[in-house]
């Protein structure tokens, strides 16, 4: 038993082995893994029932698992380049995401492993890279299958869940420093939660945390999420006030540009930006200076270009707009709603114009019947947009962008009127948050581990630099399991 502390409740509200806060992925490994060593196991959830779920809900549903330790610890410490991780981190990391179709197949999962290999290898000249496999579980990747059968694993257990919850505060012991448990809350209610064994923090990164945004993430002044909209950073400083260190706060899946707009939660990704997508109708994306800064149908690496023979994130020089004709406006939606992924697909249901009428009628789309005049309605220099479509014209004519490359959608901007879009910054997600170590315990800036407290996902990922797709759930599964065992071992402390 504890020895009584100055900053412990008097009075426990619930109380479980474990407690895990955040119900995505990550959640669900730890969860489930704690359960079956026996563990009786709470989870927390900041969202409402049916938006639960984070950015596992509405991902593309594809998760890793590697073919060799010893390649997959090749080609992560070769993503990592520069921003190296700590050996142990690589080797467990390594020796995990080998095993997460196993691991599911034992509880009755499904794997099956994606189609259109092997464009899913994002660094295919790295080495080891020859160890991606990207699975997903049901008939197809998309349309939340994976998602669907972790919910299902969590809800045929007695696992309670209790939605519109999200935890506040961890407590902590004033002298051992130990996790004890954590304030948690539903609207102005207030509730102290005991964890007799751990806590383990799986509640996401910090997409909508906008100060957070502009303090950590490089060249963005804002950024938004095609993602959950519940991620605010909260595990982040939670574990901060317990003196948890930081790490990877920097990286990040993005930034992409999209359409955001206040009455809409998440980002519009748009059609004719998509590197696979070919409409007609001519289109540039120019930034404050009314000035082209990219290929704009790059397909870029989860938002990293190549730059002087490194990766970067793509430069995004807020404002920026998308100018493009009128064939292009005819020629479709703006916009896919088809729901395969993407929060603003499945959740908000945002029901776009066929024809993009409503969106030019509410000025998400802006047009007028000149460039100047359109530059004037943009706040740009008229002079300079005209000479940059002038410019992307000669291109387009000569079928070289002599400026930046792009190979796609070479056409002329030139049917009237000519219409705008403001695009933001957008990402997937972040990867930044306390640091962990290879038992997914939460550490000091020491690397001493805070006594019971776990983490596992996109809270603190593994990912410093660049990032292979489906890494980010591989790992919530791989360091969930992590993470809930060493949780379900712990000593109950009362
Ligand atoms: C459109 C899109 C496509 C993607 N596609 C893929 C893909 O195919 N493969 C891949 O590997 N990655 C993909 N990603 C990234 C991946 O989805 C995430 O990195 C991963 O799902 C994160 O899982 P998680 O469990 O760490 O967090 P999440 O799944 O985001 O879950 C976090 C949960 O914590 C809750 N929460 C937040 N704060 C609190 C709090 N204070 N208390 C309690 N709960 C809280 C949230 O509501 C949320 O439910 C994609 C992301 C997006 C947005």
């Amino acid at each position: 038993m504890i020895e009584h502390a100055r900053s412990l409740p008097t009075h426990w509200d619930l109380e479980a082995d474990v407690v895990v806060a955040g119900f995505g992925a990550a959640g669900f490994a730890a969860s489930v893994t704690a359960h079956d060593l026996g563990a009786n196991v709470l989870i927390l959830e900041k969202a409402p029932e049916g938006q639960h779920g984070g950015n596992t809900r509405v991902a593309g549903q594809g998760y890793l698992n590697t073919s060799a330790a010893e390649k997959a610890a090749a080609y992560l410490r070769a993503l990592c380049g520069p921003y190296a991780v700590p050996e142990p981190m690589v080797q467990v990391w390594a020796e995990e995401m080998c095993r997460n179709n196993d691991w599911l197949a034992s509880l009755g999962g499904d794997p099956q492993e994606h189609q259109h290999q092997p464009v899913g290898i994002e660094f295919p000249d790295l080495p080891g890279a020859d160890c991606v496999h990207k699975f997903h579980d049901g008939p197809t990747y998309g349309f939340s299958y994976t998602w669907k059968l972790f919910e299902r694993l969590v809800k045929e257990r007695p696992i309670p869940i209790l939605y519109e919850t999200p935890a506040r505060e961890l407590i902590q012991h004033d002298v051992s420093k130990e996790i004890l448990g954590l304030r948690a809350g539903r609207g102005e209610k207030s509730f102290h939660v005991k964890a007799r064994r751990a806590v383990v923090l799986t509640c996401g990164g910090f997409e909508n945390n906008q100060e957070m945004i502009r303090n950590y993430l490089p060249g963005v002044p804002y950024c938004y999420t095609s993602g959950s909209p519940y991620n605010e950073g909260d595990g982040i400083t939670m574990a901060m006030a317990v003196g948890a260190d930081l790490w990877h706060m920097n990286n990040y899946a993005g930034p992409s540009m999209a359409l955001k707009v206040p009455q809409v939660r998440t980002s519009f990704s748009m059609q004719a930006l998509h590197f696979s997508k070919q409409m007609a109708g001519g289109m540039i994306v120019v930034g404050p200076d009314a000035r082209r800064f990219c290929d704009e149908k790059y397909k870029t690496r989860h938002g990293k270009v190549p730059v002087n023979g490194r990766w970067a994130p793509l430069f995004t020089p807020c404002p920026i707009f998308m100018i493009f004709d009128h064939t292009l406006f005819a020629a479709g939606p703006l916009y896919d709603k088809h729901p395969s992924h993407g929060w603003t697909q499945i959740v908000e249901r945002y029901d776009w114009s066929p024809d993009n009428s409503a969106e030019l009628a509410n000025g998400w789309i802006k047009t007028a019947d000149s460039l100047p005049a359109l530059a004037e309605v943009l706040g740009l220099s008229p002079a300079a947009l005209v000479d940059t479509v002038t410019r992307w014209n000669r291109c387009c004519d000569a079928e070289h962008d002599a400026e930046f490359g792009r190979k796609l959608m070479l056409e002329p901007i030139l049917e009237k009127p000519f219409y705008a879009v403001e695009l933001s910054p957008s990402m997937l997600n972040t990867q930044g948050g306390p640091r962990r170590n290879e038992k997914g315990q939460v550490v000091r800036p020491d690397g001493t581990p805070i006594p019971r407290l776990y983490s596992a996902g996109e809270l603190g990922s593994i990912y410093s630099y660049l990032y292979q797709g489906t890494g980010n759930i591989g790992e919530c599964l791989a360091f969930g399991r992590i993470s809930g065992r060493n949780a379900a071992a712990e000593t109950p402390w009362l």
